[in-house]
């Protein structure tokens, strides 16, 4: 087991990507956090885990909000003393050119996805200076590497994901804390199924269109980022410092 004992927050746990680590990281056996704001899906979550003889707590935040994250940092630590691993995962997606773009909905992405690693990272960053140990991964996406059509604000949210995760690395690489970000391509979750259904007439024809700007000629599963998830969380990857780990089928290089 890869995680045995470690003690990992995941934010946005009860859906997608996040979902799918926190069964992996259990397999593992980690102590796994649960956290999301959808108190039945991140219930259901750690319900899984421990259905599947892990060990697992839910617990309800908004990763947007001070008090709910610090709340929630203050409860891990009572409970077990420490948090290992950090995975700021919880997101929303935004569509939409610039001009397109209400301010109040491009004020509520830069919060989620933005505030929403920036207020985890401030409140577990503490407990890992102190023990001179931990590992943060941070979700950022291939989008903030290349342009595609009408994703203004989603794009600015990862990259400045991709560039706070530099600066975390630099400023707390002498506390032993390694800080990396994943820049998955297009991976079939509810988040993406939904952006689909919304902004496409012909859904279908919209994940064919996307297949073939893959070099893998597939889109890819939430299993895909969790195993890239895995490496970065464990011992495995501690010469990995503020680097983007990308999972996106070739689309970013191809
Ligand atoms: P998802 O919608 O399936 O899951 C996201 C989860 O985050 C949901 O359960 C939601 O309830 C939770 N959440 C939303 N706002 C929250 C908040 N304020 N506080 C706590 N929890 C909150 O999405 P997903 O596709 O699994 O995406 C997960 C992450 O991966 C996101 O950051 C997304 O931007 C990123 N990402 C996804 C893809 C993709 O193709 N799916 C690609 C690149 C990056």
């Amino acid at each position: 087991m890869r995680l045995r004992d470690k003690v990992i927050l995941i934010t946005g746990a009860g859906s997608g990507i996040g979902k799918s680590t926190a069964l992996l990281f259990g397999q593992e056996g980690a102590q796994v956090i649960v956290n999301d704001l959808d108190v039945v899906k991140g219930q259901e979550t750690a319900d899984e885990i421990i259905g599947a003889g892990g060990a697992a707590t839910y617990i309800q935040a908004d990763v947007t909000q001070a008090d709910s994250v610090s709340q929630m940092v203050d409860q891990i630590i009572q409970a077990h003393g420490r948090i290992d691993v950090l995975f700021n995962n919880a997101g929303i997606s935004g569509v939409g050119a610039l001009h397109e773009l209400e301010p109040d909905a491009w004020d509520r992405i830069m919060s989620v996805n933005v505030k929403g690693v920036f207020l985890p990272s401030k409140y577990v960053v503490p407990h890992m200076m102190e023990r001179k140990s931990g590992s943060i991964i941070n979700m950022s996406s291939c989008i903030a590497e290349i342009g595609l059509a009408r994703r203004a604000s989603y794009a600015a949210t990862k990259g400045a994901v991709l560039a706070l995760t530099k600066s975390m690395q630099v400023d707390y690489a002498a506390y032993g804390i390694r800080v990396n970000a994943l820049l998955p391509g297009t991976i079939l979750t509810p988040f993406v199924e939904n952006y689909l259904r919304t902004s496409y007439d012909d859904p279908e024809a919209a994940i064919a269109s996307l297949k073939t700007r893959q070099l893998s000629n597939e889109l890819g599963r939430p299993e895909d980022v969790a195993q890239a998830a895995l490496f970065l969380a464990s011992d495995d990857s501690k010469f990995m410092m503020g680097s983007p780990l990308y999972i996106d089928g070739g689309v970013t290089f191809g």
